[in-house]
């Protein structure tokens, strides 16, 4: 048996196992665990340090999970928008393909807990109609690869689905969704990061929520994944009594940089923007309920007033700044768009309440930056 399936036979997935190790009620996570499985790698394990610290909160399971009667199964809609199974299509040029409903860990907020740690894996019929499904749909450009933990695959059922989809002409990128590197990082082998290498380009989505996750095994496992050309990002998830922090924040960003992971999603948090390097400021989304899937959010103070002539923005230090509209083509201001940046002027003080109000009205140093960094 390989090493890291070894380790991953030892995790905890028993209550009595669960109560042994952290002195929990094994009767009260009884219940929970008949309903939504649980499984802590000795890794994560090890990085619980105390009752109810960042980490325990998301693996130990609580009984506010299945007292939660209010939310739905399946949140994202992602079943309605499955036209073959095992296959989610929600945006024009890019699917989702679940391989697997198997995790390294179990975590407790997971918003597909309908499906995951039931067993077994994307079987050989299953993925031809998947296959076959992205042959006809020309438009589809991206496949990202999720589950369940598409690194939980064996070696050789993950090149089966890479090779199959690198042989789609019109397919160009592979995105692997996974949480493993964090919690199962034994798993990110010389041979897995050689399979990988003669699939490129494909990029990595990785999950992180705490920076107490980023132990130097795990920054090891990034690195070894960076080293065999995979530009790998975070996605991190808003999370009560773990991470809502701007501090804390700040700190797991700084470590996932150090691991060479790109912060990439947050959902639902502002307070990085200006704080630290843009590098480290990822977007901040929502994910829709009813299907509307990923949204962009920009808190409403930083743009305080836009018409015709200027957009007036404000920085982190709620210092405001102002660009004038482009003209159009009759040399008049352009329409309500958010203008480009560079084109630098004298700004315009008129129907602006904010400058009105004596605010500083400072140029921003133009050129050098985008509106997309807001
Ligand atoms: S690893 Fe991802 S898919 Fe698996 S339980 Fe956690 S959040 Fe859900």
């Amino acid at each position: 048996m390989e090493e890291w399936r070894r380790i991953l036979a030892d995790s905890v997935v028993k209550p009595q196992d669960l109560a042994d190790r952290l002195g929990v009620d094994p009767k009260e996570i009884d219940t929970i665990v008949g309903e939504y499985p649980m499984r802590i790698t000795p890794t994560v394990m090890r990085m619980i340090k105390e009752k109810g610290d960042a980490i325990w909160k998301q693996v130990v399971p609580d009984p506010a999970e299945i007292e939660d009667l209010d939310a739905e199964d399946d949140p994202l809609e992602e079943d309605l928008m499955s036209p073959v199974p095992h296959l989610v299509h929600r945006y024009p040029d890019r699917v989702l393909l679940m391989v697997t409903n198997q995790c390294p860990i179990y975590c407790r907020f997971c918003t597909r807990k309908r499906l995951v740690g039931k067993p077994g894996f994307l079987k050989k019929g299953e993925l031809d109609r998947a296959i076959a499904y992205l042959r006809e749909h020309t438009e589809v450009r991206d496949v990202i690869l999720s589950g369940g933990d598409p690194l939980l695959l064996p070696d050789h059922l993950l090149e089966r689905i890479l090779k199959a989809l690198r042989r789609i002409p019109h397919l160009e990128l592979i995105r692997i969704g996974s949480r493993v590197p964090g919690t199962l990082p034994q798993r990110i082998t010389p041979k897995l990061c050689e399979i990988i290498k003669r699939y490129h380009p494909i990029y990595m989505n990785l999950h992180f929520n705490h920076p107490d996750e980023l132990t130097s095994e795990v920054k090891a496992a990034c690195g070894m994944l960076a080293d065999a050309g995979v530009p790998l990002g975070a996605q991190t998830v808003l999370l009560k009594g773990v991470n809502d922090d701007p501090e804390v924040m700040k700190r797991l960003m700084h470590q996932l940089l150090l691991a060479r992971v790109k912060p990439y999603y947050l959902y639902q948090i502002r307070a990085l923007q200006g704080h630290t390097s843009g590098m480290a400021v990822p977007h901040f989304v929502i994910d829709a309920p009813g299907g509307g899937g990923k949204i962009p959010i920009l808190p409403p103070d930083y743009l305080v007033h836009l018409d015709e002539d200027v957009a007036v923005v404000k920085n982190y230090e709620h210092k405001t700044f102002t660009y004038p509209q482009p003209p159009n083509e009759n040399g008049r201001p352009g329409s309500r768009e958010l203008p480009m940046v560079g084109a630098c002027s004298e700004p315009s003080r008129r129907a602006c309440p904010e400058l009105g109000r004596g605010a500083s009205p400072t140029m921003a140093a133009c050129g050098n930056g985008s509106l997309d960094e807001l």
